[in-house]
């Protein structure tokens, strides 16, 4: 069965509340705004790429790039570059079909950063294809799930006060959530003490996570990662710069919580470094940046380094997170998948069933590919 056409659709949606909290003034407009001390551009909105892949038999899959600024950037990428490889071949060599889109511009250069978020969006709807031809969904096509549901922590507490953060963690509590992550990297001791006032309001069996968003030297990383190693920490993401391979190699040897890295990278050769140096204990990609494929072999790589993956889920919807929970079931070396409520609940938006987060899991979603479906009459009023 041929591949007819494919076709790539950013899409914008309007937010009320960023994870990181309120939207600055200057978010009313339409252009691109900073949040520091982060570094990294920010939209007002939702913003994110999916792809529609369909068959001579008339067989649709969805894909979709984690793409929160410029989605028309993958979408040309898509259409211009990886369209034509992928028209007239067979969705069931999706493996192969990795190669092939991979390949395409890898001799210039261009082996990470937007021409993969656009590979990526097309392998997950070429596994969604795999899935509903064969009548399977994507987990049992991968060998079969691990586990009945996928655990999750909630992400973010976007809370202004230490207070504001533990009454928004006890709501979650209440309903069954044990796991929590801070997105922080405020400065050593104020970081420090927004995970304690977590940990004395929720006690020592909450799992409590840091993400430092890239903000510290490693003098201070190692200062900070003592101090989450006392309070019992699950991880430490994100600390230093991510092109510092080795720094986060020496962090992870001083310090005993397990160091957590990923979202910046998108395929198993960039991932190779920090597992041979030691330089993370826990692997982070973003389905929406490295595809089901990728993301499978980096946590099988990951396995024999007694590595674990923790995928980072961000901005992606329901064709981003349903792939995550796919692989996520499927990988042996599963600690904990992202969860963020306020994302998850525009996702189910655009869903025609929704997605299941309940109790602090995922539920697997069962039907053949990826397992949901869009409301693509919605989707297209929200066309960029
Ligand atoms: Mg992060």
């Amino acid at each position: 069965m041929q591949i007819t056409h494919v076709e790539a659709i950013p899409v914008r949606i309007k937010r009320d509340e960023a994870y990181l909290g309120a939207l600055p003034p200057e978010a009313d407009r339409e252009a691109y705004f900073l949040r520091p001390p982060y570094r990294a551009l920010y939209s007002a909105y939702f913003e994110t790429a999916f792809v529609k892949i369909s068959t001579e038999d008339g067989v649709v899959g969805w894909g979709e790039a984690l793409a929160p600024v410029a989605p028309e950037v993958v979408q040309q990428i898509i259409e211009q570059l990886l369209a034509p490889a992928l028209i007239g071949r067979s969705p069931l060599d999706v493996n192969v079909l990795w190669n092939v889109m991979y390949d395409l511009m890898r001799e210039r250069g261009y082996y990470g950063g937007f021409m993969l978020d656009a590979i990526s969006a097309c392998d997950i709807a070429l596994w969604d294809l795999c899935g509903k031809m064969l009548g399977q969904p994507v987990y049992q096509l991968l060998g079969g799930a691990f586990r009945e549901r996928v655990p999750c922590y909630v992400s973010g507490l976007p809370r202004p006060t230490a207070a504001g953060r533990v009454e928004l963690a006890q709501t979650y509590t209440a309903q069954g959530f044990d796991a929590f992550k801070l997105a922080a990297g405020h400065g050593v001791r104020a970081d420090a003490k927004s995970v304690g006032a977590l940990r004395d309001a929720l006690g020592d069996e909450t799992t409590l996570l840091l993400d430092a968003h890239w903000v510290y030297a490693l003098d201070e990383a190692v200062q900070l990662g003592h101090a989450l190693t006392d309070l019992g920490a699950g991880f430490f993401e994100a600390p230093i710069n991510p092109e510092d391979v080795e720094s986060h190699a020496q962090l992870a040897a001083a310090v005993a919580v397990p160091i957590a890295h990923g979202e910046t990278e998108r395929t198993r050769y960039q991932f190779r470094p920090w597992l041979m140096q030691k330089a993370a204990d826990i692997l982070q990609p973003d389905v929406g940046r490295a595809g089901i494929s990728e993301v499978f072999k980096i946590a099988i790589m990951a396995e024999a380094f007694n590595v674990k993956m923790a995928p980072h889920l961000s901005v992606g919807l329901g064709i981003c997170i349903a792939a995550t929970i796919q692989v996520a079931a499927a990988i042996p070396n599963l600690y904990l998948l992202e969860y963020q409520p306020p994302v998850f609940d525009i996702a189910n938006a655009l869903l025609e069933s929704p997605l299941v987060c309940r109790d602090g899991c995922y539920e697997i979603p069962y039907g053949a590919g990826l397992g949901v479906a869009l409301d693509e009459d919605r989707l297209r009023h929200l066309q960029a």
